[in-house]
């Protein structure tokens, strides 16, 4: 048996006596302080004997200061202390007899030695009971792994950041900035998400040390049986939240998993047939700035100059036409959904590939509330940082009979080293989307945008084809007075950030156009319904209304960050590192 002693100023004289008493009885033990009576914080040495208890260097600790009460607040603090306030021979008896107290803790102005020795002797020869006080302390051990784990979870965060702080305290202000402006503005741009702080915190792993050019089981470099074991989950996790038959996990985004489709099928020069910018395609589908427009040459379709809607049958005369050697369905701006089977005719009929490219709507797709391009297109690209809610990066789907040529285009063929940091990410958020409240998610998602666009409805607005079948709503200000890039930037100063956006057909200049892209993935992953999209759909209509006016937007800034305290997502974050 060895005992740690400690006190403060107020109990070192009682202290040296029971010290003296130890030493006569021949039991081991170490002072830990204080050594005189010159005036201390008793905190420092409550923790230094409590902490030889936790961690079994001592069988039992002894704390004295004035009271007993300070010593006994600090012994209690450490994992697996159990620290009794004695002060008479029933409370020494009861502390072994029922709690088996591991620190005794006296009160030094109040009990004399003589007195304190007696208390000690009683409880040596107390025997713990066990029984029903066994499951007790059993209890109490529950709650401190709880508050353990969740003090490890934020952790990895906390303990960087802090670090941060005091390493790089200027990078440390841009990182705690975004966290709050993230926190406390209404996010509602189309292509971004929060994603969850399990996904985020997983990508902080020493997968990102490892070089593993080639695929699980056929690599370029030793020593990776573990990366592998991340990548083979997460290709086997997407391939069946989307019935896919091959998928590559390695693409480092959106663009790059578009690129490495064309270099696989394409030849330069050759058609590509896609959605024009204008009408709400992407850069990467062929755009005259894009190395896809460099390269390839792409003819576009546009959407109906009326219901704004995509024409399957003008997409087929367009491709009957021009013969393309690829059609890309899918949009950045597109509000309703696609049929993808119809499109899968027209390339049949026309002899060309089909890529669907799903980096909006995956993660509504993934959750069956979109329709799936799988067994039509042949390749599938999509985000998976969008509606999917993971790390930022890529995936390509395609047939079983493609997956050589598209494993090579993206390596060697693109890309170098695969992130496998975020690949064990990627594996991580396939896991949550096949939870079953992921479903309800998505679902929310469309609700939500739902709502959103109805509401503007109501309030005078045009909104693009009437509504929406996904999470993005696209407003047309042109009947409000306001540009697209002015609402988004009155809108800005109000906390709630959206993006200006071109209209089909949009009369102004793609730098300033008619209209605002909005989109619902980000506000209803902090837990918001229908009721708060509507109410946002009132907010931008007052600070739209007024066309910018300071009081206005003051008012409404109000108002947006009552709304996200009510709504706190990364709040856990923000305090643990206040
Ligand atoms: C967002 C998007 C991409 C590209 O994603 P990045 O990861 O930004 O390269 C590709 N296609 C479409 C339709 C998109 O909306």
């Amino acid at each position: 048996m060895k005992i740690a002693l400690g006190s403060d100023h107020a109990g070192f004289e009682l202290k040296e006596k029971i010290k003296k008493f130890l030493g006569e009885k021949g039991i081991e033990f170490e002072d830990k302080g204080t050594f005189s009576e010159e005036s201390v914080d008793y905190p420092d040495f409550g923790y230094s004997v409590a902490k030889d208890v936790s961690e079994g260097k001592a069988d039992l600790g002894i704390l004295v200061c004035g009271t007993g009460i300070g010593m006994s607040i600090v012994a209690n603090k450490l994992p697996k202390v159990r620290a009794a306030f004695v002060f008479n021979e029933y409370t020494a008896r009861m502390a072994k007899a029922h709690t088996n107290a591991n620190v005794l803790v006296f009160p030094g102005r109040i009990l004399n030695f003589e007195y304190t020795k007696e208390l000690i002797i009683s409880f040596l020869e107390t025997s713990f009971e066990g029984g029903r006080h066994q499951r007790r302390l059993s209890k109490i051990r529950e709650i401190e792994d709880k508050i353990l784990s969740t003090n490890s979870e934020k952790d990895i965060f906390t303990y960087w950041m802090k670090d941060l702080k005091r390493f790089d305290p200027e990078i440390f202000q841009a990182y705690i900035r975004e966290i709050e402006r993230q926190e406390y503005s209404i996010n509602l741009i189309a292509s971004e998400n929060m994603t969850s702080l399990r996904v985020l915190s997983v990508m902080l792993n020493p997968m990102n040390n490892k070089y593993a050019e080639g695929y699980p089981n056929r690599r370029y470099y030793g020593g990776c049986e573990f990366v592998d074991i991340a990548e083979e989950l997460a290709k086997e996790r997407i391939k069946i939240l989307f019935g896919a038959e091959h998928a590559n996990v390695q693409p480092h985004s959106g663009t790059q998993a578009n690129q490495a489709v064309y270099l696989a099928f394409l030849n330069p020069g050759d058609k590509i047939l896609s959605l024009e910018l204008s009408s709400g395609g992407h850069l990467s589908h062929g755009a005259k700035v894009n190395f896809s427009g460099k390269i390839y040459q792409p003819v576009f379709y546009n959407v109906d100059e009326k219901t704004h809607m995509i024409d399957i049958e003008k997409v087929r005369d367009i491709a009957r036409k021009e013969r393309p050697k690829i059609i890309i369905a899918g949009a950045s701006s597109y509000p309703r959904s696609i049929d993808f089977k119809a499109f899968a005719e027209v390339a049949k009929e026309v002899g060309a590939y089909l890529l669907a490219d799903i980096a909006h709507p995956a993660g509504l797709i993934a959750g069956g509330v979109f329709p799936s391009p799988v067994g039509y297109a042949d390749f599938i690209t999509m985000t998976t940082h969008k509606t999917l809610r993971g790390p930022r990066g890529a995936v390509i789907l395609s047939r079983a009979e493609y997956a050589k040529k598209i494993d090579s285009a993206v390596f060697p063929g693109s890309q170098g080293g695969p992130f496998m940091h975020v690949i064990l990410a990627k594996a991580v958020c396939f896991k949550e989307a096949m939870e079953p409240d992921f479903k309800d998610y998505v679902g929310q998602i469309v609700k939500n945008a739902q709502a959103l666009a109805s509401e503007f409805i109501n309030l005078g607005y045009k909104v693009v084809t009437g509504g929406t079948d996904s999470h993005i709503v696209l407003l047309d200000l042109s009947l409000k007075g306001v540009s697209g890039g002015e609402a988004e930037v009155f809108l800005y100063k109000a906390g709630i950030i959206v993006n200006k956006n071109v209209i089909p057909f949009d009369p102004r200049p793609p730098m300033n156009p008619s209209g605002i892209r909005l989109g619902t993935p980000s506000i209803t992953t902090r837990g918001m319904k229908e009721e708060e999209s509507r109410f946002i759909a009132c907010l931008i209509d007052k600070v739209i209304s007024s066309k910018g006016d300071e009081k206005v937007i003051e008012s409404v800034r109000k108002e947006v960050r009552d709304l996200c305290s009510n709504f706190k997502y990364y709040s856990s974050l923000i305090s643990a590192i206040a």
